[in-house]
Formats: C-alpha cells, structure tokens, sequence
C-alpha cells in the first residue's frame, strides 16, 4: 500500500510517496513561495499515484483542534503569505482519502517511534534545531496536542553571564529559540554554524542553552529517548556537551537506566534527514 508524505517547511516542500514500513520510494521537493505558487505543485505530484492516505508534517503554529473551524490551517506564521492558510482543506478538495495533519516535529517524533531510532517506544521527544527550534513529543504512545500543540521552543532559559546577544525572536526576544536557533548564532557570530564548526566556545555556549531546555523536558515529560535534528544538530562537538551538561544538572536526582547510557539517549534521528518525511508517512498510516 501507498501514502503520500508532505513535509511542509518554512524553506522547502518535500513530498513524498512511501510504503507502510517507512521506506521512501519517491520524493520531489519545492521552495516555499505563496501558497498560489507552492500548493499547485504538491497537488500535481500526487495525482495518479494511487496513495491510500496523506500525511502532512507542517510548519506551525498550525490548528490541529478536529473540533475547530479552522482545523487544518496555518495560524500565526511570520511567513505573512501563509497565515490562516487552509492547507487541509485545499488538499481535501483533490483527494478524497484519509489525511493525517500535524506539527512537523510530532509528525518526526511519530516517525521515530514507528521506523527510526525509538522503535517501540511510547514516550518520544523529538527536537529539532535549524531555523527555529520547535519538539514535539509522543506521550504514552499519543502525540501531545493539548489546547493547541507544545511551542517548546520559546520556552525561557537561564542566560548565559557572558552573552550580552539580544536574541531574535520577534515575540520574546531571549527565549531558547531567540538565543540558540541558527540565525541566532550566526547573527552573534556573523557566521552561519556550518562554517563554525571549529569554535569549540559556539558550541559551548549553544549546548548550555540546548541542555537546559532538554533538562526541562525530561522533568516534565520524562521521555524514553530524546532526538536531536534539525542542520545545527549536525555539530558532533555539540551533542557530546549536552549529554555532558545534562548529566551534570540533573546531578544524579534521576536514576534510570536510559540516563545512565546517555549516548543512546540523547540521538540524532535514527531516520537521518528523512526523520520529516518519514514522519509524515507516519501520519498517514495513522490516518488510514
Ligand atoms: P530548516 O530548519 O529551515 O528546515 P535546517 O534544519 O537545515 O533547515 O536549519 C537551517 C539552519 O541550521 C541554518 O541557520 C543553518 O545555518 C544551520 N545549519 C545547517 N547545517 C548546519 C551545520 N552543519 N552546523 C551548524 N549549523 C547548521
Ligand atoms: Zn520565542
């Protein structure tokens, strides 16, 4: 059997055509312009492809309340051409199957669960840090929506003393986002992280900021697995920090065997850099 895959991305479209085991078979993908620009090309890729569901992994805020009327749409993006856009709708009126819509990092954190690296687990967080820095999260088997879904990348962390850096976010300047997203570091630093990979301290400081956020989650949400994606995940020297810094603040008041073998705890996607797409598949197969 055949699903359709969306990831829809503030920068790119990927879709996608995979079976129920996760595989992708075929894949196209497309600049995000204006809706009027974008969607016609989804809508064409999947004619005639014979898909028994759809699953769509989007950028947010979106609605994903069933009960709304707004259901399915785009809700306060800063991509201005992309507010209250109803993308569920505007596919449903060119399919008639099944669909599944989430936030992109649900919709990753599913896929992780079913195909990648927390298979079998029921309790998933799945981040991801690149242009922003959103998580989603499965919760004793259920993705976690609540009154709208978790924003756990504008959570607020402690600064560090010695970054007098702004922040970016338009609506709380310093939240972890602000501070640690990608264009924050290359705003600080006036470089892009991929051309900084040799600074140990912009490491440093960025795995000060993603630990502590990590450490709020796990207090909160205490999951199975932890999975880090997004471009700035990429930095190995990164990753080692966090687990380094995790381990410390959480200062031994957690014992469980996952946190005793932080290296497999603390991941990239076992999906690699479909850990989107696969996630969206994900969503279709729950669809149906
Ligand atoms: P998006 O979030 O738009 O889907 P990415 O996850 O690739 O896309 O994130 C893009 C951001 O990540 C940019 O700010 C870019 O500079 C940064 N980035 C991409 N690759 C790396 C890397 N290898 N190391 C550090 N930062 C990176
Ligand atoms: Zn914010």
């Amino acid at each position: 059997m055949l699903f359709g895959a969306i990831e829809a991305g503030g920068t790119k479209f990927v879709c996608g055509i995979g079976d129920e085991t996760g595989t992708i078979i075929e894949r196209v993908q497309f600049e995000t312009k204006s809706p009027d620009e974008t969607m016609p090309k989804v809508i064409d890729f999947f004619k005639d492809k014979n898909i028994a569901a759809i699953g769509l992994g989007c950028f947010g805020p979106i609605d994903v309340n069933k009960e709304s009327e707004t259901y399915g749409s785009i809700t306060s993006t800063p991509k201005l051409k992309w507010q209250n856009y109803p993308i569920l709708d505007e596919l449903r009126k060119h399919f008639n199957i099944p669909m599944g819509f989430d936030t992109d990092v649900n919709g990753a954190a599913l896929g992780e669960s079913m195909y990648g690296a927390a298979a079998g687990l029921d309790n998933v967080l799945y981040i991801t840090i690149g242009t922003g820095i959103g998580a989603g999260a499965l919760v004793e088997g259920k993705l976690v929506h609540g009154m709208l879904h978790p924003e756990m990348g504008h959570i607020n962390v402690r600064r560090h003393p010695e970054d007098s850096f702004k922040g970016t976010c338009p609506f709380h300047n310093d939240c972890l986002e602000g501070l640690a997203a990608g264009p924050a570091i290359e705003q600080r630093y006036n470089k892009k992280g991929q051309e900084l990979t040799d600074s140990k301290e912009v490491w440093d400081l960025e795995a000060y900021y993603i630990a502590q956020a990590l450490v709020n989650y796990i207090l909160i949400l205490s999951p199975q697995k932890i999975i880090i994606g997004g471009g700035v995940s990429k930095q190995a020297y990164m990753m080692e920090q966090v687990r380094k810094n995790v381990t410390e603040m959480l200062n031994g008041y957690i014992k469980t065997t996952e946190l005793k073998t932080i290296n497999e705890y603390i991941i990239n996607p076992g999906l690699k850099d479909d850990a989107g797409l696969c996630g969206a598949i994900a969503l279709a197969v729950k669809a149906l």
